[in-house]
């Protein structure tokens, strides 16, 4: 069995680890808006940065979701990730927009309101 690790064998303990990263990276690569404000996510951005990039498992894990199917997976900012916390996207995406807001499109964007 091959050992380079770039191209060829990987340790079986680490296969879903590495495929979670591998999965994490393409959507990183594939998306450019966050699924839950459709806003534009900086990537430049690095953690703790509100308006990082983090990559959330819509259905999570732990409720039987697929931490690297494509499908299960979306580019989220690391504030909209943390409001939606353990709740469902739908749920996150209602509650970004405000619900309550009778002008969608004129919803102040700004770093500091929240
Ligand atoms: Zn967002």
């Amino acid at each position: 069995m091959p050992h380079d690790s770039r191209h060829g064998y990987v340790d079986p303990r680490r296969v879903n680890n590495a495929a979670r990263q591998a999965a994490r990276r393409r959507v990183l690569a594939s998306y450019d808006t966050c699924a839950i404000c459709d806003r534009p996510v900086d990537k430049t951005l690095k953690w703790p940065d509100p308006w990082s990039a983090e990559v959330d498992e819509i259905i999570p894990v732990s409720k039987g979701g697929s931490p690297t199917d494509m499908r299960n997976l979306a580019l989220v900012h690391r504030r909209c990730n943390q409001l939606k916390s353990d709740k469902s996207i739908e749920w996150a995406r209602q509650a970004v927009r405000g619900k309550t807001t009778t002008k969608p499109t004129s919803i102040p964007f700004t770093a500091s309101s929240w």
